[in-house]
């Protein structure tokens, strides 16, 4: 068996150290952290200040602002102050994208700094006068690593995968330990949640073998909103809590951003004060493999569709840990009918059941394990039942029934209002199979975030909307009263629209 930092068959929490950001720990024995992030524009102190005692009141005590320029920069110092005159225990995280040198303004006025090391290619001191000014004021760091925007040398070596991602991080937090500073956490996200469960675990067992310690932010990019955006949280996020991997979470839904927080909150109360457990070791050997493969049995099925259950293996899970239950009675036991994956459920609210059984189910079947679900719940009709588990098909890729919508969370770049437009596209194009619609709010992040979508839609200017197929621009600034019909026209032209039955 090869050995990773975490076992296949028991759970305990990754060991980590803990990470000061403003009142709060995150690591070593602190609960998991939930966080969100603004979609205010960060220099209007005002509308960010209202935004985030919304935040505050729903729970969130971490709170993110893009972070674009100086201005913006130097903007959270006051919003700050006037936050903590009513909730003295909010800690502010300055997101910086691009430039080296606002990252330097935010390390006076945040609590905790988030910088994609892709934008630090340089050996010329950027990043160490950044380590400097954090020490100085006891700021964080986070080395936030996005699928779609790594460093050029990076994505010469390893291309756009969850090896350069992890590689990209690691060689910052190794310079972060040059540098004897250890107040930093690690993200590796991505919207494609295969790619973002297999990068993490990569970096877990790379900081393992390095003997790192530093705490671990999970997210899941461009989820969407409804319950499609929270089960495709769960099911990424959950398969990584499910092993002990994890120290903070945001859940980004294309909602105001205070819904984010019950959503985080019931992912993470799944995973609390669970027993530690060992279950019989299992061997498994190729555990890094990203890439699906597939079973004998064909695509996974549903409960209702099952014939005749004689010709299926059903494994219930019963413990507080069914994955590793799970891991334990299928890995090397040479079962030779298709597996059904069984769980019994009772909870009432059907956002927290779905994201319980996504967390669940989701890893397994991103692992490759199972041939099919059954999740019983008695509070909810087959038909619901049938829809959230196809959902969590969907988001583990391994049956897709359903169009996929690739929706950033918007934030202070946002260039239209994206939680209308997305409902406007959802409606005219979810009858559609199998197609990934990106729906971005700016031109800055939004394409090489959208990843792998067949179509994006893609905010250029204000008010108006670049399209593209795949990564190629279609159609540039069209006002955006039309670009919901002309993203129509494009799908049609390709030979891929189906009239709505
Ligand atoms: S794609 Fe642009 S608008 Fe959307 S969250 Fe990312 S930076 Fe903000």
């Amino acid at each position: 068996m090869k050995h990773y930092c975490f076992s296949l068959t028991s759970y305990a929490r990754r060991t980590t150290r803990e990470v000061r950001v403003g009142h709060h720990t995150i690591g070593g024995s602190a609960p998991i952290l939930v966080q969100t992030m603004t979609n205010t524009t960060t220099h209007d102190v005002e509308a960010c200040v209202k935004q985030i005692d919304q935040i505050a009141q729903a729970g969130g005590r971490l709170v993110r602002l893009t972070t674009r320029d100086e201005r913006e920069a130097l903007a959270l110092g006051p919003i700050g102050e006037q936050v903590r005159q009513k909730w003295p225990d909010v800690a502010l995280v300055a997101d910086v994208h691009f430039v080296p040198a606002v990252a330097a303004v935010a390390a006076t006025t945040a609590d905790k700094v988030r910088i994609n090391p892709g934008n630090y290619n340089d050996r010329g001191g950027r990043f160490e006068e950044l380590v400097e000014l954090c020490r100085k004021r006891g700021v964080a760091l986070r080395i936030g690593v996005n699928h779609g925007s790594l460093a050029k040398k990076i994505f010469d070596i390893y291309g756009d995968t969850p090896e350069g991602m992890a590689a990209s991080a690691m060689e910052f937090l190794e310079r972060c330990r040059e540098l004897d500073f250890h107040n930093v956490v690690v993200s590796l996200k991505s919207s494609n949640v295969r790619v973002m469960v297999y990068a993490y675990r990569l970096l877990a067992k790379a900081m393992a073998e390095a003997s790192m310690d530093y705490p671990i932010h999970l997210g899941v990019t461009e989820a969407g909103n409804l319950i499609e955006g929270r089960i495709k949280s769960a099911v990424g996020i959950g398969a990584l809590l499910a092993d002990g991997i994890g120290d903070t979470v945001r859940v980004s839904l294309t909602e105001a951003p205070e819904l984010e927080i019950p959503a985080a909150q019931q992912l993470v109360a799944h995973f609390a004060s669970r027993p530690e457990e060992h279950f019989d070791e299992v061997s498994w050997d190729d555990f890094s493999a990203y890439q699906y493969t597939p079973r004998p049995y064909g695509t996974p099925v549903l409960w209702s569709e099952v014939g005749n259950p004689d010709d299926y293996i059903v494994i219930e899970a019963t413990s507080a840990h069914p994955v590793q239950e799970w891991r334990s009675k299928i890995v090397g036991r040479g079962h030779t009918k298709p597996i059904i994956l069984h769980r019994r459920y009772t909870t009432a609210n059907k956002e927290q059941f779905a994201i319980e059984a996504a967390a669940d189910f989701g890893v397994m079947m991103i692992d490759s394990l199972a041939d099919g679900i059954r999740i019983d719940n008695p509070n909810f009709s087959e038909e619901e039942l049938n829809e959230i588990a196809l959902i969590i098909l969907q988001a583990a890729r391994v049956r897709i029934s359903r169009t996929e919508y690739i929706a950033c969370p918007s934030c202070g770049r946002t260039l239209y209002d994206i939680e209308t437009t997305l409902a406007a596209i959802r409606e005219r194009t979810n009858h559609l199979v199998g197609l990934k619609i990106g729906v971005m709010g700016c031109i800055v992040n939004g394409p090489g975030e959208m990843a792998d979508a067949d179509y994006g839609y893609v905010g250029g200017l204000p008010n108006r909307i670049s399209l593209y197929r795949g990564k190629t621009l279609v159609e540039r600034n069209i006002p955006q009263e039309e670009a919901l019909d002309h993203l129509i026209d494009l799908i049609k032209a390709d030979g891929r629209w189906i009239e709505k039955s």
